[in-house]
């Protein structure tokens, strides 16, 4: 019989090590603190002392999180089709509903068929590593989002990178790629990067892509449902609607703000992810209230552009506004609207007086954004009213005067 010898550690001594841990995440300053809502997600959101707050930081982009019509939808959903399907969908969790939302997701989005997921992490997970093999090679921007990295991580595709944005290191790759002699090229990119509301050059990108026989895939998370003149997305808006291989996205955020995610694209793609994508394999059925909810979504946006009409209203005015309150913000066009502070400590301060102020706007520092660009990162919402956002940029102004960060 063995005994332990005496150094080796003990459980207890895993726990002292997870303690370690989250003390270096306290020290570096990286601890993620979470703060308590107890009102529905919207223009404003009631804090748990009481405190009614203006709310530029969810991705409420199209103000659905509480809207009447999508509220009704899932109610009636519970209704008629319960709560849960207590399965996954090649069990018995396939509703009529759920192949009626990939239908109407892919005629949104200009493909051909969808496939749903619990969440947009779980299409891109279960996305790469079933299409893709040993011979074959995936081109990636260096900004891509976590999910994304992680997918291709569980692939056994060759792995190239490129810079952020950069057209010529894309073509670098590309060719790169090619002379390493892959079979199959995927180059995948966020529609939209949510750091900066950078739009990925999507026009530019197919060109490129066409010209080395390699597929696109995008991630429209922050795009589906309000980028482009009827909110299809980055490939509308970049004028190459219909003309991307595979695009994933989000129910969790301008389609509703619940949670769910997809896959759409080519009937071939959609039909072998059924067969071997795993999260779909063996995750459970999206709930009937978010899809039958999610329908409703579809309904809205195909009937008018209103709500992102009044969203890109909403964000040209902001942007116009903080910039005359003296901050600097990124260019662009986009909702996310980054409000440089630079300094990490004076973001962490900006955004506590804002609180105070009854603005809840969130800092983001690194790691999550590069040393010295530190920022306030506002979401504008069409569920803002003018008011709404005329007292966030009051409220920015008066705290930034406080912090000496504008005159
Ligand atoms: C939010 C986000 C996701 C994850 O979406 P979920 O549905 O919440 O899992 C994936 N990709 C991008 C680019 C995102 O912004």
């Amino acid at each position: 019989m063995t005994t332990q010898a005496p150094q080796t550690p003990s459980t207890e001594d895993f726990y002292r090590h997870l303690q370690n841990e989250l003390q270096g995440i306290r020290e570096a300053g990286l601890y993620k603190n979470e703060r308590i809502i107890t009102s529905p997600q919207g223009a404003v959101v009631t804090t748990r002392d009481g405190r009614e707050v203006i709310n530029l930081c969810a991705n409420n982009y199209l103000g659905l999180s509480a809207h009447p019509q999508v509220l009704e939808a899932a109610h009636e959903a519970l209704r008629t089709h319960g709560y849960g399907l207590s399965s996954v969908r090649f069990i018995c969790g396939t509703q009529d509903i759920h192949k009626e939302l990939e239908q109407r997701l892919a005629r949104f989005l200009g493909t051909e068929d969808t496939i749903l997921y619990a969440a947009a992490f779980d299409a891109n997970g279960g996305l790469f590593e079933p299409l893709l093999g040993e011979q074959d090679a995936i081109i990636s921007d260096e900004l891509n989002h976590a999910s994304i990295i992680d997918g291709i991580r569980l692939c056994k595709a060759k792995r190239y990178r490129y810079k952020h944005n950069d057209m010529a290191d894309l073509e670098r790759q590309l060719v790169e790629a090619r002379q390493a002699g892959a079979r199959h090229v995927l180059v995948f990119t966020d529609g939209v990067f949510s750091m900066d509301g950078t739009i990925a050059q999507l026009d530019q990108i197919r060109e490129i892509t066409h010209r080395h026989g390699a597929l696109l895939g995008i991630d429209e998370c922050h795009a589906s449902g309000f980028m482009g003149k009827t909110g299809r997305g980055t490939h509308e808006h970049r004028g190459v609607y219909g003309q991307v291989d595979i695009i994933t996205g989000t129910l969790g955020k301008a389609l509703g703000g619940a949670s769910g995610g997809f896959t759409t694209g080519r009937k071939e793609v959609i039909e072998l992810l059924r067969q071997r994508s795993r999260p779909y394999l063996f995750s459970n059925t999206v709930a009937p209230s978010i899809v039958g909810a999610s329908l409703a979504v579809l309904d809205l946006l195909e009937a008018s552009t209103a709500l992102r009409d009044k969203l890109e209203a909403n964000t040209t005015y902001f942007r116009e506004a903080i910039q005359q309150a003296g901050f600097q913000i990124k260019p662009g066009t986009h909702p996310i609207v980054p409000i440089m502070v630079f300094d990490a400590v004076k973001a962490q301060q900006l955004s506590a007086r804002l609180l105070e102020l009854g603005v809840y706007a969130v800092g983001f520092f690194y790691p999550v954004v590069p040393k010295e660009q530190a920022r306030v990162r506002v979401q504008i919402s069409a569920v803002h009213e003018r008011e709404h956002l005329e007292k966030a940029v009051a409220a920015f102004a008066q705290a930034g005067r406080e912090l000496g960060l504008v005159k």
